[in-house]
C-alpha cells in the first residue's frame, strides 16, 4: 500500500486534472485492502469437469460460482458508500438514494451482492430503483473484490498461465480489461476484468475478435507516453490498453489506467470502442 501511495502521489504531480479521482481511488483501495474475506470457502470442481472444460476452451468457473463472504462484502459496501458521499456529487445522490431503496425494503442487500454476480441482475435492480447503473455495479463489484480475489487465488494452481492464449480469462471467462508487457522480452499478458488474473497472449491479437494479421492490428501513443500503448484492432475496431512494464515499474494495472483516461479519449476520437471501460471513470 505504501508504494501505491507513492506512485498515486507522482501521478498526481504530473496530472493534476486526475487528482480527486486518484484520491478517491486511494481510499477505496485502503478500504479493501484492511478487509479480508474470514473464512476460506474452498471451490468444488470435479475432475473430469475440468479436463473437459480446459479440452473444450472453456473457463474452470463463472462469475457466479466465486464463493462470496456476505459479511465483510456487506461491511465493505457500507465503507465505499461513505467514501463515495465525499467523492463527487454524482456519487453522493447515487449513494444516498441507494440507502433509501435499501431502508424502504425496495432493495435487499444480500440478494443485491449475490445479484452482482451477474450484470443483467444489476441492470434491472438499476431500473426498478431509478438507480445509475454504472454507479450500482462499481460499489457492487468493488464490495466483492476481497471475495472473487480469494477464489481466484484458490484456483492459481489448477491453471497454467503460459499456454491459454485465448481472449478470456481461463479462470472465469470475463473479457480482459488491460494487457501488459513483462520482462525483459515484453511478454505479453491479459489482465481480468473480473477476477484480475494474468494470462499470456500473442503480442499480435486482439483479444476481442481474435484477430492476428499484422496489417489490422495497430498501436495508438499518447505524447511523450511510450509506457502506454493503445493496441487498435481494424477488424473489430476495438481496442485494449497496453501498459509496459518493462520501463514503468509493476505496481498495480488499475491505477495505471485509471490515470491514463486521455488516451481512451483519443482512441474514442478515432472510433473505436473499449469492450470493458474502466469502471473508475463513470
Ligand atoms: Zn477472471
Ligand atoms: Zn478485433
Amino acid at each position: 500500500m505504501e508504494k501505491l501511495k507513492t506512485r498515486i502521489q507522482q501521478l498526481k504531480r504530473k496530472r493534476s486534472g486526475y487528482g480527486k479521482m486518484l484520491n478517491f481511488y486511494q481510499k477505496v483501495k485502503e478500504a479493501q485492502q484492511s478487509i479480508k474475506p474470514s473464512k476460506k470457502k474452498p471451490i468444488k470442481l470435479k475432475m473430469e469437469w475440468k479436463e473437459l472444460l480446459a479440452k473444450e476452451g472453456f473457463s474452470l468457473i463463472q462469475k457466479e460460482d466465486f464463493p462470496l463472504d456476505i459479511e465483510t462484502s456487506t461491511k465493505l459496501f457500507t465503507t465505499l458508500c461513505e467514501i463515495g458521499k465525499d467523492s463527487n456529487p454524482h456519487m453522493a445522490e447515487q449513494v444516498k438514494k441507494i440507502k433509501e431503496a435499501i431502508d424502504n425494503k425496495r432493495l435487499d442487500f444480500k440478494k443485491l451482492l449475490i445479484e452482482g454476480m451477474k450484470e443483467e441482475k444489476i441492470k434491472k435492480v438499476a431500473d426498478e430503483s431509478a438507480l445509475d447503473e454504472v454507479v450500482l455495479s462499481f460499489l457492487i463489484q468493488s464490495s466483492m473484490k476481497p471475495s472473487i480475489e480469494a477464489g481466484r487465488d484458490q484456483l492459481k494452481s489448477e491453471l497454467d498461465s503460459e499456454t491459454w492464449l485465448k481472449g478470456f480469462c481461463p479462470v472465469c471467462g470475463s473479457l480482459p480489461h488491460l494487457s501488459v508487457l513483462k520482462g525483459e522480452a515484453g511478454k505479453r499478458y491479459l489482465l481480468c476484468s473480473y477476477c484480475g488474473y494474468q494470462w499470456r497472449a500473442d503480442r499480435l491479437f486482439c483479444p476481442f475478435c481474435s484477430n492476428q494479421e499484422q496489417g489490422s492490428l495497430n498501436y495508438l501513443y499518447g505524447e511523450g507516453e511510450e509506457n502506454y500503448r493503445i493496441d487498435l484492432c481494424d477488424r473489430c475496431h476495438q481496442y485494449i490498453k497496453t501498459i509496459d512494464h518493462r520501463t514503468l515499474e509493476e505496481l498495480d494495472p488499475v491505477l495505471e489506467d485509471l490515470a491514463t483516461l486521455h488516451l481512451d479519449i483519443l482512441a474514442s476520437q478515432k472510433g473505436y470502442k473499449r469492450p470493458v471501460p474502466n469502471p473508475w471513470a463513470a
